[in-house]
This record gives C-alpha cells, structure tokens and sequence, in this order.
C-alpha cells in the first residue's frame, strides 16, 4: 500500500515511511492511494474471530510491503493483551437498538490506548530495524500525554518528554503521567497554560538543529498509524450487529476528528456504514460546518469534556481530500486560505455529499449533565462526559431506528469523576489502574515557560543526543 499527501505535492510513502514522517513534506496528512475493498463474503468469514485476529485482517492491506504479517501480528496482540477485557471492546445494550462500545479498558482508560498501544510498538519495531533512536516531545492537556507515555515506556529504541501546564491538568491525568517509572520518560510542568506548551514544542521543532540532533518526532492524532488502529473497532462492533448484511450507525464525540474519521475509512473499506454522527461540545466548529457548509474558527473555551475543546479538527483535511475528488491543489488551496482567514466555505455540492454520511450536534455542560444523569436513571450506568455527548448525538440526528446505532464510550466514567457526581450525586468507583495511582511518588522537571530552558532540559536528558 502507498499512501499520498492530501495536498498533492509531496512523495508517496509507505506505511513505514508515514508512521516516521506523521505530517507530509507539503503540510498535507497522509492518506491510502486507494481503499482496499473488503467485499461480504470476506466480511461474513471474520464474524467469529477474536478482536486481535480481526485486527491483523483488516490492517493487513494498510500495511502490505512495510511490515511482516507476523510480526505485525504479534505487535497487535500484545497491543491487546494490554486490555483488561477479554472482549477488547466490549459492547453493551442500552436498549431501543442502541449500542454502547467501552474503548475504556486500556492502561490509561480512554480510547487513545488502541492507537498509541500500538504505535510505540511500531516505533519501536521499525527503528530496531533501522538502528536509530528517536525523540518524541509532546503537550498534552490531558488524556494524549498519559496515552502516549504508558504507549512509550521502557521502549529501547526511543524517549518521551511530555509538557502539560503546571497545576492545570486534573490531579489524575498529572498522576497518570508522572507516577511512571521508566528511564525513556520525561514529565515536565511548565509554568504556562496549554498553549504555551504547544508554543514550546512548535518551537522546538522549528530548530533544526535540535531537530535533527535528537531525531525530534510526534505521535500527534494527524499520524495515519493511529487513525489505522481506530478503524478495527468499527468492523468489530459492525460485524457483531449483522454486517455486512446489515448497516450499522456509529455515533462518536468528536475533537481531533480522528476517531470517527476512523469510522469513515472502515466505510470506503466496506463495512456497510449508515451514518456517521458526530457530537461536540460547545466548542462546536465541526457541527456547525455540517448546519452551514461554513468551517469558521473561534477561540476554544474550556468544557466538562476538555478532550474536545479544541479549534480546528485537523484530521478533517482527509475527508476534504475525498470530498473534492483527491484533487491534492485545491485541498493546499483551501487549507492555505483557511490558515489565514480562519473561514472555509465548501461548495454545496461537497458539502452535500458529506450529510449523506454524517450529521452532527452539539451540547452545552447542563446538557451533557443532563444525559449523564438520563443515562444514569434509565440503565444503572455511570458514562463520562465525552461519552454523554456521543449518546445525545446519537440519538438526536439518527435517520432510521430500523439500523443499530454503536455509540462509542471514549473515557471511562472515573476519569471525570467531578462532572459524573455533578450530574448523578455519585462518585463513580476507580478501578485498580487508578486507585493504585494514589500511594505512587511523582516524577516530574519543574521548568519556566523558556524555550532555552526547555531545549536545554530535552537535549541533556535524551539518549538520542548522546548517541549523536
Ligand atoms: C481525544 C478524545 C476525544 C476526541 O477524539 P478525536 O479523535 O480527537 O475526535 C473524545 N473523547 C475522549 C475521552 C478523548 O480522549
């Protein structure tokens, strides 16, 4: 499989080739040259399979070339293994034909852990296989850093240094983070908000020095690998509710529009996708988009599901690319444009072709409370917010009751225990991974918002520097 840049002007690479690079050379994402195609026949003789089984058959195509099957297959069970549920995703009857799918048994609880689980061990793997060592920096507000660290530790081939802003991150992220003990993992809290953070690793990337000197590399949500893992789940759950003989509904609250894009290419792959409902917050630029054809951004205010309070889905450019025809020029032309004018209006024939699949709603903190607390009353079940959000999408904008609707719960409900007791009067109970966060000493660099400081910290402490 090769795999091309939504924006036309950068080679074409291999799996392994856009697991390294994560962004394109022309600032495009990378995207499959063409969709394999995985017709019923081949669908119907998956039923039975377990969840790592499925896996390695529906990345296999993704793949081809760059990886050995076996080896991959290996990486995807231990990747599983990981799940402290035989069933990896297990799926729930809500009732009235309403599915919730809990992609919160992973080590950090939130569904990030299938992707990132995964891609530190293909890090890991390819590198081993080249000989080189990376660094990967990140700023995390929260669930990306702790997913992304517990993907990472004790891997040979690489370091993390993850920044998140001192005392603003919720006291069970931070411990998440800084309670592993690994000798590849750097937390550090920088005295600054979010932004700050991302303003330092910006920064660091841009010193090509540094850059190079250390390998400096991300494992951001535009990284294709990550969207590649997600998509198994939507085949998983699918085949589970009659496909491919019949079409199944998928509602998803969404930020980075990774997750559910995920869901889109497990449509062009052949899982008989009705709808793809996506839900937000009241940071809603992608719901608005779907009312308006109008992409506008506006500045980003905080929310009870802060793992969506963000300003511009990057991984929407790849649906883009497909909804103007893979034409790679006009893509770099809107996305040029919308860089600078914070607006991007699609024509409405595009804009029209996308409501075929999708449709979207958004809900504000006493909504979301709301549905939690509905949620609560009717089946017994504690959700977290981002979940909550999903479910009201769900069922606001679902077409036909006739098709089953898979509502994806993205975080376990103790992860925001605080928003879970506001609606319910209930703290939800901590499994064992969180509870045993407690007693844990924290390891953590204390650094001023300097980018001096900050470089100075990453270069005496990676091992790739040393080696160079
Ligand atoms: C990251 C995250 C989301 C948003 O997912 P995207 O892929 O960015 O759309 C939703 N819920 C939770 C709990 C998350 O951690």
């Amino acid at each position: 499989m090769r795999y091309i840049s939504t924006r036309g002007a950068a080679p074409a690479l291999d799996f392994e080739g856009v697991l390294l690079a994560g962004l394109a050379s022309d600032s495009g994402l990378y995207v499959p040259e063409s969709w394999p195609a995985f017709d019923a026949a081949v669908q119907r003789g998956w039923r039975d399979l377990d969840y790592p089984s499925l896996g390695a058959r529906v990345m296999a195509p993704f793949v081809a070339g760059a990886l050995d099957p076996d080896e991959f297959a290996a990486m995807i069970a231990e990747t599983c293994a990981r799940f402290d549920h035989p069933d990896v995703a297990p799926l729930v009857d809500l009732g009235d034909g309403v599915h919730l799918m809990e992609l919160f048994h992973g080590p950090t609880l939130a569904f990030k852990d299938y992707a990132l689980q995964l891609v530190g061990r293909l890090f890991d793997h390819v590198l081993a296989k080249r000989g080189q060592r990376i660094t990967i920096v990140g700023a995390t507000s929260g669930d990306t850093g702790s997913a992304a660290i517990a993907a990472c530790r004790d891997r040979a081939m690489l370091d993390i240094f993850m920044l998140h802003p001192k005392g603003r991150v919720s006291d069970v992220q931070r411990r998440q983070m800084t309670t592993v003990d690994a000798p590849n993992v750097y937390n550090i809290a920088v005295d600054g908000n979010f932004d700050d953070c991302q303003d330092l690793v910006k920064a660091m990337f841009a010193d090509e020095r540094l850059r190079s000197d250390l390998r400096l590399s991300a494992v951001n949500s535009i990284n294709w690998a990550r969207v590649l893992a997600q998509t198994v789940y939507y085949f998983w759950a699918g085949l589970k509710l009659g496909a491919p003989d019949n079409r199944v509904s998928f509602a998803v609250p969404t930020g980075n529009f990774g997750n559910v894009y995920a869901g889109y290419v497990a449509k062009q792959a052949g899982l008989p996708v009705d709808q793809l409902i996506v839900g937000s917050n009241r940071n809603d630029i992608l719901t608005r988009f779907l009312d308006s054809a109008r992409m506008e951004i506006r500045s980003v205010e905080p929310s009870l599901s802060p793992s969506m309070d963000i300003q511009v889905s990057s991984n929407f450019e790849r649906l883009l690319f497909d909804l103007y025809g893979r034409d790679g020029a006009a893509v770099a032309k809107i996305m040029q444009d919308f860089r600078k004018t914070g607006l991007m209006v699609v024509e409405p024939d595009r804009w029209q072709a996308a409501l075929d699949l999708f449709a979207g709603a958004r809900f504000d903190d006493e909504e979301t409370l709301a549905v939690i607390r509905e949620v609560h009353a009717a089946t017994g079940m504690l959700i977290d917010p981002h979940t909550a959000i999903g479910i009201a999408a769900g069922r606001a904008r679902r077409r036909d009751r006739s098709v089953p609707l898979v509502a994806l719960a993205t975080a376990h409900p103790a992860k925001f225990p605080d928003a879970v007791e506001k609606a319910t009067g209930l703290v939800p109970p901590q499994p064992p991974a969180l509870a045993a966060l407690a007693g844990k000493p924290e390891k953590c660099a204390e650094l001023p918002n300097d980018v001096a400081a900050v470089s100075d910290y990453v270069r005496s402490h990676a091992a790739a520097g040393v080696a160079a």
